[in-house]
């Protein structure tokens, strides 16, 4: 008779490696089984490789899922300090960067290396390559079968993420298995993604390539499946379109054929924040040019080219009429835009959508109909903002699971 794992977990990445390590602590008998030839590469690409592993504000006002509800229990249970102690007791130096934004101060193959130290603590053997060819349910037990043979556990965790970035192995395993237990899975989509533009669409803007400039950003509708989002962010354009911390974050609340909206001067720091008017009305800049008055508070190249496309370049303010300034006032703090596409699932950092969180028990991540099946991280129906929340939701997932098992 073969051994009878108390759990295998299918993907060693962020959550399956972490649910691991923390079960296998418990005293569990575990089995990680992982297709790729190298464990943990979606961490190591993290965050520009210094992995923003998590983040001091996560909160459930931070995720996009049908019920915003789902994620409370596991947050709360396994809040971002929990895993900054285990961080910080593995004298990993980290710093914060930009609104409670976590990362390595070094390098994020210390988190993979925290991750496999805490499994082999808890005697978790891994194996990788291999691939796992099909799972059933026999009486009490699951029987999984592999290039290297049949495991049979009591409980079977699936941890493969989600579709972005398919040259590192992504695959949509875990939504099949959903499928092939007849669980429900939400449609997935590119998420956190740049978005493209058709050239008449955006217009000179794309020969500003490479400038980074802080809006405010709007996407979405109370209509869209995950409602709307308000962010103050960055937006970088490039060759393609737009980019930058602000149209990852509007990319995810995004639906084709619908506009995003951009307030260029929204971000523009001032007490009591930017007045338009105030810049218009004001009597100072009466005779200068259009474009030297918008570069005082836009990047410059940007300004002549607002200016430019409104066909005020070189004009003194005083000869602006009434109409174009009311124009160019709408270009400025509205400027609404309806992108071609995003740059789909090579360029996405994250899946939206996913295993239906009503399929799932939020306190343990077992299934309802099949008791022994859970899922874990991002091939959850549980998308996080940019900023380190969604290895928080790794992490904080893969403890609540491992709880359970
Ligand atoms: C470029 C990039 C940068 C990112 N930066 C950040 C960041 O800084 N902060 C943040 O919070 N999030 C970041 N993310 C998102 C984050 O990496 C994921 O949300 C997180 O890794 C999800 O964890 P997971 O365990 O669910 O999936 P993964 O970490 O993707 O792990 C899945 C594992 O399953 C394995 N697998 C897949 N299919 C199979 C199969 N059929 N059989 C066996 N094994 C399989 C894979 O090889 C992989 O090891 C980033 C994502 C990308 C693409």
């Amino acid at each position: 008779m073969s051994k009878i794992w108390d759990a295998v977990i299918i993907g060693g990445g962020a959550a399956g490696l972490f649910c691991a390590g923390v079960a296998g602590r418990l005293g569990k008998k575990v089995l990680v089984l992982d297709h790729a030839e190298v464990l943990g590469e979606k961490i190591r690409i993290s965050g520009g490789g210094r992995c923003n592993f998590t983040n001091i504000h996560s909160n459930p006002t931070h995720f996009l899922s049908l019920n915003p509800h789902f994620v409370k229990s596991a947050l709360a249970r396994y809040p971002a300090n929990e895993f900054i102690k285990l961080v910080s007791s593995y004298g990993i130096q980290y710093h914060e960067k930009h609104q409670g934004q976590l990362f390595c101060d070094d390098s994020a193959k210390h988190i993979i290396e925290m991750l496999l130290a805490e499994c082999s603590k808890g005697k978790v053997q891994i194996r990788y390559p291999v691939s796992v060819q099909s799972i059933a349910q026999k009486g009490s037990e699951w029987h999984i079968q592999t290039s290297q043979g049949e495991e049979r556990t009591i409980a079977v965790v699936m941890a493969t993420g989600g579709l972005p970035v398919p040259a590192i192995g992504a695959s949509a395993f875990s939504l099949d298995i959903a499928k092939q237990f007849n669980l429900n899975v939400i449609e997935p989509r590119p998420a956190l993604v740049p978005l493209s533009f058709t050239a008449d669409t955006f217009g000179n803007l794309s020969d500003l390539a490479g400038l980074s400039v802080p809006v405010r950003i709007a996407s979405g509708s109370k209509g869209f499946r995950y409602g709307a989002c308000r962010f103050n962010e960055d937006l970088l354009l490039t060759h393609k379109g737009l980019s930058g911390p602000a149209v990852l974050q509007a990319s995810s609340y995004w639906t084709e054929g619908e506009p995003i909206h951009v307030d260029w001067l929204g971000a523009v720091e001032r007490p009591g924040g930017f007045n338009c008017d105030e810049l218009f009305n004001n009597e100072d800049n009466r005779l200068k040019l259009t474009e030297l008055i918008l570069a005082s508070v836009l990047p410059q190249r940007l300004a002549k080219a607002f200016a430019e496309q409104k066909n005020l370049l070189g004009r003194k303010w005083a000869e602006v009429s009434k109409k174009d300034r009311q124009a160019l006032k709408e270009l400025l703090t509205n400027w609404s835009v309806k992108p071609a596409g995003t740059l789909g699932w090579k360029k996405a950092e994250v899946m939206l959508g996913g295993v239906d969180t009503k399929e799932l028990d939020g306190q343990t991540m077992m299934t309802r109909k099949h008791p022994g099946l859970f899922f874990i991280g991002e091939c959850v129906d549980v998308t996080g903002h940019l900023g380190g929340h969604n290895f928080q939701w790794a992490w904080a997932s893969g403890f609540v699971c491992a709880q359970a098992l």
